[in-house]
């Protein structure tokens, strides 16, 4: 089973997991920005982040021949900070970055007038620079954020196969379903979605236009859930070829959009990972 989990947070994760992902077939990542918990109180906290999301953070992936990829944003919390705005001016540089498959996550946390100005401010700078978007939908009031987040997305012009609307369950798959827009299932031990309940929807909903990913954070959450539907979907009777569209070729597909995916030399990245040591020790930890 070859993996492509389409929105993960690697920055909070450890080397650890990257080994459990590479050893189930994940071979191939995307990292959307997001809020990190602690507020951050100035522009050049997310440059750095931002550098650490299209420099370091690939590199230690390929560590165990998994490709990183980012999508970059002001996420939708920390709009609403007027410390954070000027963000905002920073995007167009990281946007042009080759590791950049996408805007995002942007969309809406508490639906304030702030997130509303951010929203379109950056799928205006999807269409810029010609890249999709991924819209996270808020986890408090989520069938009339996703019913808002459709309402900005057709209105900014940004074509409805070049969106994802994300973290979406039984209540809000039927908004999006008819819209054009990609669906994205995000897969957590007990809240949201979980396999079970995900082979269902595939059942109801098919296949096409489905990104299923772990959306592994901080918090309570698992990188292997991609893997767990994917058996799911095999149990449940769907064939190899479903699981491999679902997990493999539709992410490739979305985010393919951006002309920027590379995935050349994958299998012998993930045969023959380069970790890196030194003298016997650990070359990735400045001497320390
Ligand atoms: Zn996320």
């Amino acid at each position: 089973m070859r993996i492509f989990d389409p929105h993960i947070h690697m920055t909070s994760r450890t080397t650890d997991d990257y080994e459990r992902m590479a050893a189930a077939g994940v071979r191939a990542v995307v990292e959307p920005a997001f809020w990190l918990g602690q507020p951050r109180t100035s522009p050049a906290s997310f440059a750095d982040y931002f550098d650490s999301l299209v420099g370091w953070e690939p590199f230690r992936a390929g560590q165990f021949g998994i490709r990183h990829h980012a999508t970059v944003a002001l996420n939708p919390k920390e709009a609403n900070d007027p410390r954070c705005r000027p963000v905002l001016d920073l995007l167009p540089r990281y946007l042009d970055k080759d590791a950049v498959v996408a805007v995002g996550e942007i969309g809406y946390d508490s639906m304030t007038p702030e997130e509303d100005e951010a929203f379109a401010a950056q799928l205006a700078l999807a269409v810029a620079h010609d890249l999709p978007a991924l819209v996270h939908t808020p986890h408090r009031d989520k069938a009339r954020g996703v019913e808002r987040s459709l309402a900005v997305v057709a209105e900014s012009g940004v074509a409805p196969g070049r969106v994802v609307l994300d973290h979406l369950n039984e209540v809000t798959v039927g908004l999006v379903r008819d819209t054009g827009c990609w669906l994205g299932f995000s897969i957590y031990p007990d809240t949201k979605m979980s396999p079970p309940r995900m082979v269902e929807l595939l059942r109801a909903y098919g296949t096409e236009g489905v990104l299923v990913n772990s959306a592994a954070d901080w918090g309570r959450s698992d990188p292997l859930l991609t893997r767990a539907t994917g058996e799911a979907m095999l149990l449940a009777g769907f064939t190899d070829d479903d699981v491999d569209r679902v997990l493999w070729r539709n992410p490739v597909e979305f985010y393919g959009q951006s002309g920027r995916l590379d995935l050349t030399d994958l299998e012998h990245a993930a045969a023959d990972p380069p970790i890196g040591t030194w003298a016997g020790n650990s070359i990735l930890r400045g001497g320390s």
